[in-house]
């Protein structure tokens, strides 16, 4: 078996793990990112549509585009391991000892002295979202499409409805029909869309396809391939079944949410919050395993892939300061008030800058995120518009904190009015 040994190890090799490997190696440090494909990118490899980047690089690039700016960062300095697959990080008197598989080299033993965890996430299934019928060929994930036709040149069918308004189906609506498909409907169960409203807009208002809000596909139907979906009305909260109509369509795609990535991460002995499916981090992105931090998708979903940059370029810079043995004196709780789903992280260091990532519970126009230190607000922000498909970013400063009582047991809390 071989083995090799580095500072920090990296798993995954998307935008996030890529931004944090390369403010690790800018710092002097030795690091390696081990990713399970043949070559780094993650999901942004796909996803061939404009629309990345706009805060990192203040310029429109495709995925791969923005990919390959963070791919030719990572050339000098940083070790890659590709087609290889960490399956497995034990933690044992502060070392941590990867297994890494490789189809081509067989089990590589990676020790490091501090791990950073970037799996990205997973979509969710029709086993998921159970929905009722037969089990025809055509029925497939939103972003497993996506591969299909933009790396593999496949079209998986020609009359499609998608289910779920998430980005990744808009983006495909619009995408099966340059392919010259159809694309009859998107169904969403929420009274709003789970998607940008740019990609509403672009996606499908330009397209003319149909978007039915508060509505659920009741059933699959087809006997060697889809032939049909139903599609019912939710009013008041359930189900109109007298309201059910067909669609013909060949093929079903599904864009019902994703899911971070985290069995290694369980495996590790890392705590996971059950409102983000992510690892719970304090201030400085570390899981509760020292020395395992986490940042992007495998962290909570992030809509933005600048966000996913910026996380993880933060992630690398408290690994460096972990590695230096630079600690925060304190870390303040912070949890979600009125209005708010979650905050992340969870935790802020009153003595530096914090930038904070929220997703709310509500759509509101005209709304303030509230922010209060035990009570006693800190900061307020105003938003032209807020929906729970949009991730809401802010920072409290050491400043915002100056001059305030805090206790070692004081808690920030974020709402929304
Ligand atoms: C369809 C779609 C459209 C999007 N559109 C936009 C847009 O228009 N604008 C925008 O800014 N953002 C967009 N995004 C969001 C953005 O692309 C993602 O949030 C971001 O790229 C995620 O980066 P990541 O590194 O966290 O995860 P990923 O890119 O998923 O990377 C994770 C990597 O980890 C690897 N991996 C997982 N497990 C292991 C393991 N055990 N061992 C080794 N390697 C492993 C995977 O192979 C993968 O390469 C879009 C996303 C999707 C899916």
């Amino acid at each position: 078996m071989r083995e090799l040994k580095f500072d920090v190890l990296v798993v995954g090799g998307g935008a996030a793990g890529m931004a944090a490997a390369c403010e690790v190696r800018d710092a002097g440090y030795t690091v390696v990112i081990v990713e399970r494909e043949n070559v780094l990118g993650g999901i942004l490899l796909q996803c061939i549509h404009n629309g990345f980047g706009l805060t990192e690089f203040r310029e429109e690039l495709t995925g791969p585009e923005y990919a390959e700016r963070f791919i030719d960062a990572t050339t000098t300095g940083i070790e890659i391991m590709t087609d290889s697959t960490v399956v497995e990080i034990e933690n044992a008197n502060g070392a941590k000892t990867a297994y890494c598989y490789s189809g081509k080299t067989g089990v590589t033993v990676v020790r490091a002295r501090a791990v950073v965890l970037a799996m990205g996430c997973r979509e969710r299934n029709r086993g998921n979202v159970r929905i009722p019928g037969t089990r025809p060929a055509g029925v497939l994930t939103a972003g497993l499409a996506q591969r299909l036709v933009n790396i593999d040149g496949l079209i998986p069918g020609r009359d499609v409805v998608i289910v779920g308004s998430g980005d990744i189906g808009l983006i495909m609506a619009r995408r099966m029909t340059w392919a010259g498909c159809t694309v009859h409907a998107v169904i969403e169960i929420q009274p709003y869309p789970s998607g940008l409203t740019r990609n509403i807009v672009q996606c499908l208002n330009d397209f003319k396809i149909p978007l039915y809000l508060s509505h659920i596909v009741s059933r699959i139907d087809g006997h060697d391939r889809v032939t049909r979906v139903d599609v019912t009305p939710v009013e008041t909260g359930s189900p109109n079944y007298d309201k059910t109509f067909a669609i013909p369509c060949d093929t079903v795609l599904l864009s019902v949410g994703l899911v971070p990535e985290n069995e290694l991460s369980k495996e590790a002995g890392v705590k996971i919050d059950p409102t983000t499916s992510g690892p719970i981090v304090d201030a400085r992105l570390m899981t509760s395993v020292d020395g395992i931090f986490a940042a992007g998708n495998v962290l909570h979903v992030h809509d933005l892939v600048d966000y996913v940059s910026e996380e993880a370029r933060r992630a690398g810079a408290y690994v460096v300061k972990y590695l230096r043995q630079e600690y925060p004196a304190r870390q303040l709780r912070v949890k979600p008030g009125a209005n708010v789903r979650y905050v992340r992280p969870g935790k802020c260091d009153p003595s530096t800058e914090n930038r904070f990532y929220m997703r709310p519970l509500v759509v509101k126009n005209d709304a303030t995120v509230v922010i209060r230190l035990d009570s006693t607000e800190v900061k307020r922000i105003k938003r032209p518009h807020i929906q729970p498909s949009e991730m809401i970013t802010f920072r409290v400063t050491e400043a915002d904190l100056r001059e305030r009582v805090i206790r070692d047991d004081s808690v920030i809390e974020v709402g929304i009015e």
